[in-house]
């Protein structure tokens, strides 16, 4: 194992809680069989990391990570020098749910990568090699975060509305926060530009960055869900995406629902109440949930990107070096950004 060049100890951000992110030293870890030990370039903030920010964690966080292969354990095949993105899952490989390739629903996951192991936003992170998906040197690795909550939650929850749903008209997406924004972007590129994507949000920044990519702004400050829709010429939408895990915004996407229209819920929060004679039996729609994407995903994404990187790129608004990581989260959980990426 060819580790001499590696340091002993590294400085890592350390959460403190109340919005406080400090630093601390830890060791620089060595990879164990299967294992690739990542030095990490770019980390991807997300709003599921705003209980870490405000509660702090011993954890070094981070989901969303792009780096390249800088010592490899035995029994791996990737090389040092490998560029690629971290899968959040540590799947098993082996149960019932990853043999299907719903990796994101293995019954035995070893670990949710900057939750509750060391993720991204340290200068090294340890992965097993199976939730490593290397990419070509072509793309740079701040661009190749997309891969993940942008590209693949947002693919994965299109999917899933569309095993129910197979000639989808219409769109409407509650939340224009990244993953919305991500909604937007992902639907109009699998369905093409013509298919319309309303977008609701209380943040005008947050739609005007919407529009630019598209979509049809809501804002809800002035109007309810319903006369949004009606004044971009929809009468109803096939498919209701909510990233917000508000149940205001549930109840909502259910009265602008089609007959055969499937709400799928990707932000985790509140409920939802269902009158289930009219909600669902009558006009036989569907209320689905999604979570993250499965990693053989990653594939047809990355050649996604490799066809659409300047568009998707606009979502991608801040950039900020590893030690302003604290001025990061609090201009990100500030409203008005896409997604906001730590380089190092
Ligand atoms: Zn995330
Ligand atoms: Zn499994």
């Amino acid at each position: 194992m060819a580790d001499f060049h590696l340091a002993a100890t590294m400085m890592a951000p350390q959460f403190l809680g109340e919005g406080r992110i400090g630093e601390t030293e830890k060791p620089v870890p060595r990879p164990g069989p299967g294992q690739l030990l990542l030095q990490v370039r770019a980390n991807a903030l997300c709003g599921s990391e705003r209980g870490q920010f405000y509660d702090g964690t011993p954890v070094t966080p981070g989901h969303e990570a792009a780096g390249v292969v800088a010592a490899v354990g035995p029994g791996t095949h990737t090389p040092v020098g490998t560029p690629g993105v971290v899968f959040l899952m540590d799947f098993c490989g082996e149960c019932r749910n990853c043999r299907l390739g719903l990796t994101n629903q293995c019954l035995a996951k070893r670990a949710d990568m900057g939750f509750n192991q060391d993720g991204g936003y340290g200068p090294y992170e340890l992965v097993h090699e199976n939730i490593f998906f290397p990419i070509d040197g072509d793309i740079p690795l701040t661009d190749a975060t997309l891969l993940l909550d942008i590209m693949g939650t947002n693919g994965h929850a299109i999917g899933r509305a569309r095993l129910v749903h197979p000639d989808p008209q219409s769109m409407v997406v509650t939340g224009a926060g990244p993953i919305g924004l991500g909604m937007a972007a992902m639907a109009k590129i699998m369905f093409g530009t013509d298919f319309p994507v309303a977008i609701a949000d209380v943040v005008p920044w947050r739609l005007r960055l919407a529009e630019t990519l598209g979509a049809l702004p809501i804002d809800l400050n002035r109007q309810a869900l319903a006369e949004g829709l009606q004044r971009h010429g929809l009468a109803a939408a096939d498919l209701a995406m909510d990233t917000s895990g508000r149940q205001a915004a549930r109840q909502a996407c259910l009265g602008v629902l089609a007959k055969r229209g499937v709400l799928v819920c990707i932000g985790h929060g509140e409920g939802l109440t269902l009158s289930v004679s009219p909600d669902l039996i009558a006009n036989e729609r569907a209320v689905l949930g999604s979570e993250y994407f499965c990693f053989d995903e990653l594939a047809a994404n990355l050649a996604l990107l490799r066809t659409q990187r300047e568009y998707l790129n606009q979502i991608i608004t801040h950039r900020f070096g590893v030690g302003e990581i604290e001025v990061a989260f609090r201009t990100f959980f500030g409203g008005e950004t896409g997604k906001v990426v730590i380089e190092q």
